[in-house]
């Protein structure tokens, strides 16, 4: 288990507003740590659509997600956050000492004098394959990611999907595997054109095979291992097909998750904030930012997450710093702000 972290803000969420709290809550000389389920930071941005312009952010005409990102990344960087990514904040919850605990799905532990939820739409999660029962073969013979290559290689695979996931670890598996069927449910792929080509030139030499079809039932053996996957084609017909391992990528779907369960003010899966003076939920200490918030004329846009980031820091102060008097700054003029940017 790791040790606990001991922090004054734990940030849930690394989309752009989470990001962009950092900035606000570092011109406060309060330091963040940053938690996100996906292996990258960007949230939405580079989730769904790191190559695409963006144009309605403020002073910047056009610039895509990954571009916004990478310029977020620069910006806070003189406060230097913490990141934990590739882990899903689980727990939450309140202490006698009015601080919260919160936990990962990694089993990382904080105590933490306040809490941003900048959640987005929620935590991106594996779109999992709707065949009764197959559940039972969660990571043991049924994975939506690839952890470790070699527990795949010299086994019989199938790989369901069309997109780029499902292509690239085709191609990957081929010459290791012993044997490498991919299953789409159509004839049209949604991956780089490149590895279709070279998963149907694969196909021609025997190397690997394709099917068209959905996955429909399964079958097990004496010890109730999974040893067949039923595809029903697109004609009706049901085969068998043999395997040791079933690897699916459907792509990620996001899913508000445990923030649910943590007693917060809900409202069609978003959470109410109590007022746009300083974006709180109805747990003191806790704020709630960017898209995951409402309150009347929300608009789910990232400037607008901007904004709210900037008022909730300066609302979360008080819990920090309960003797300081903060005052608002300049960023041009100010030469405290200046120290903490780093740019004396
Ligand atoms: P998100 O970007 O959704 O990030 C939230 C992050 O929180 C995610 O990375 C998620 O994994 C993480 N998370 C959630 N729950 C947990 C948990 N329990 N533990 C750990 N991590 C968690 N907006 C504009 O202003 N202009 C545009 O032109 C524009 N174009 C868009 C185009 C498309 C195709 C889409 C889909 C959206 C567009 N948007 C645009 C909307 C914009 O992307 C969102 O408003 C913005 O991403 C919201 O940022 P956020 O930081 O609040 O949340």
């Amino acid at each position: 288990t790791t040790g606990l972290i001991e922090a004054d803000a734990v940030i849930i969420g690394a989309g752009p507003v989470g990001l962009f709290q950092v900035f606000e809550l570092g011109l406060l000389e309060i330091k963040a740590h940053v938690i996100d389920s996906l292996a990258a930071v960007g949230g939405q941005c580079v989730e769904l659509y790191p190559d695409k312009p963006i144009y309605d952010i403020p002073a910047v005409p056009s610039c895509t997600g990954q571009e916004l990102t990478d310029n977020l990344l620069k910006q806070i960087a003189p406060f230097n956050p913490t990141f934990h990514l590739g882990q899903e904040v689980t727990v939450v919850e309140r202490r006698d000492d009015g601080r919260f605990n919160v936990e990962t799905s990694a089993g990382t532990r904080f105590v933490t004098k306040t809490i941003f939820i900048a959640a987005g739409v929620g935590s991106f999660q594996a779109r999992t394959l709707k065949v009764d029962g197959i559940d039972a073969f969660d990571n043991s013979q049924l994975f939506y990611r690839v952890k470790d290559p070699a527990l795949f290689e010299g086994k019989n695979l199938v790989i369901c999907g069309g997109g780029d996931s499902a292509l690239d670890w085709a191609l990957n598996f081929v010459g290791k595997a012993e044997s490498v069927v991919l299953l789409h449910r159509r004839e049209d792929f949604r991956a780089a054109p490149a590895s279709v080509a070279k998963m149907k030139a694969l196909c021609d030499d025997y190397e690997m095979q394709l099917l068209i079809g959905q996955a429909s039932g399964f079958e097990v053996d004496a010890a109730g291992k999974l040893n067949h996957l039923k595809v029903t084609a697109l004609d009706g017909v049901t085969r068998r097909v043999p395997l040791d391992m079933l690897l699916v990528f459907y792509g990620l779907t996001p899913k508000l998750g445990p923030i649910a369960d943590w007693g917060l003010d809900i409202e069609r899966r978003q959470l109410k904030v109590q007022s746009t003076e300083k974006f709180e939920t109805n747990v003191p200490g806790i704020f709630a930012v960017g898209d995951i918030n409402t309150y009347p004329g929300k608009k789910k846009l990232i400037l607008s997450g901007f904004h709210e980031a900037a008022l909730a820091a300066f609302g979360a102060a008080p819990y920090i710093f309960p003797d300081k008097k903060i005052h608002m700054q300049y960023t041009t003029t100010s030469p405290k702000l200046h120290k903490v940017l780093g740019v004396e």
